[in-house]
């Protein structure tokens, strides 16, 4: 795990960095609380923070808190204070200002190790319910809600210069799929399809079924169509393997972009008119938002 220790005497600080990389931990030491949440804030992939109540820079009490914040949004960050007191109203302040562990100093090696065996417990169940809360079990994509908050987040991000196109796709006969060769068959044949498009660029999640949405960004509409033309093709263009046979597909697409200030909800509806048009057209090919772009096979 990283773990960011937070502790202003040097020789505290040093032993007990020892006494964590024996148990293999990658440690980011600071004397000033300051720095640390700076280190902290911009490294998206600290596990836990080790701090000192008494600190340099801000407090610990303070670090405390802005990682519970900062938590919420992350998952997975784990926070221990530390001080030499053993006055039960600081262990319950720190407790409730947002650390999970409260360790008194000096810190006894068996117990550190026995407390960090804690902590990559709970870090492991957090990215559990994570990847329960945003993925779809079958495909592993991101499910309808994850995408929506992804996809918010990129809007947010890109509001200066958006070039943010949808890709709504959705395999064509599918219920022949599973009438012909049976319901497993047919999971098989959307694990193929998810399987392809995530090697696409982009945010991409099953919205349901057998409907699927890439989001792209920095990609013009043009691009954004020619890229789901080569994900068409190459879906087409896939055998997806049964016992003794295989089982080929073609998927329909539609591509809106987006424009300034209007919600995903409404690219999306864009996007699947798009595909709509796709499907009355014969299917298999991909039609974007404006007649000019529209491609097929
Ligand atoms: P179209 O070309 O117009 O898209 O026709 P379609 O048959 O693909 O579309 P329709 O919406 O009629 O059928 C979709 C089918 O997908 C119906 C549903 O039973 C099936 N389905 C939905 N989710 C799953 C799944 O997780 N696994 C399997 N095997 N089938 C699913
Ligand atoms: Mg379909
Ligand atoms: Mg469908």
């Amino acid at each position: 795990m990283k773990v960011v220790l937070i502790e202003r005497d040097p020789e505290d600080s040093r032993v007990i960095q020892f006494m964590l990389e024996s148990r293999k931990e990658t440690v980011f030491p600071f004397a000033n609380a300051t720095q640390a949440w700076n280190f902290i804030e911009s490294n998206s992939d600290i596990d836990v923070i080790i701090t000192a109540l008494s600190t340099e820079g801000i407090s610990g009490l303070e670090v405390c808190w802005n990682a519970r914040v900062l938590a919420d949004q992350r998952k997975g960050l784990y926070v221990i204070a530390m001080s030499e007191s053993d006055d039960a109203e600081l262990l319950v302040e720190a407790l409730d200002t947002g650390a999970d562990d409260f360790l008194q100093k000096p810190l006894h090696e068996e117990t550190l190790h026995a407390r960090m065996r804690v902590a990559e417990r709970m870090i492991m169940l957090q990215k559990q319910l994570v990847q329960l809360a945003t993925r779809d079990p079958m495909t592993d994509l991101y499910n309808r809600r994850a995408f929506f908050e992804q996809a918010n987040k990129l809007v947010q991000q890109a509001r200066m210069s958006p070039n943010i196109c949808a890709i709504m796709f959705d395999i064509d006969h599918f219920k022949a799929v599973n009438d012909t060769y049976g319901h497993d068959v047919g999971d098989e044949v959307i694990k193929a399809v998810a399987r392809l498009a995530s090697r696409e660029d982009g945010i991409l999640a099953r919205l349901g079924g057998e409907e699927f949405v890439l989001l792209t960004h920095n990609h013009s509409l043009l691009e954004a169509s020619r890229m789901a033309d080569r994900l068409r093709k190459e879906i087409a263009a896939t055998e997806v393997k049964l016992n003794k046979s295989s089982v080929t597909i073609t998927s329909s697409f539609g591509v809106a972009l987006y424009r300034e200030g209007e919600t995903i909800d409404d690219l999306l509806k864009r996007a699947d008119l798009a595909l709509y048009k796709s499907k009355n057209d014969g299917r298999n090919r991909v039609s974007a938002e404006r007649p000019r772009m529209a491609q097929s096979a």
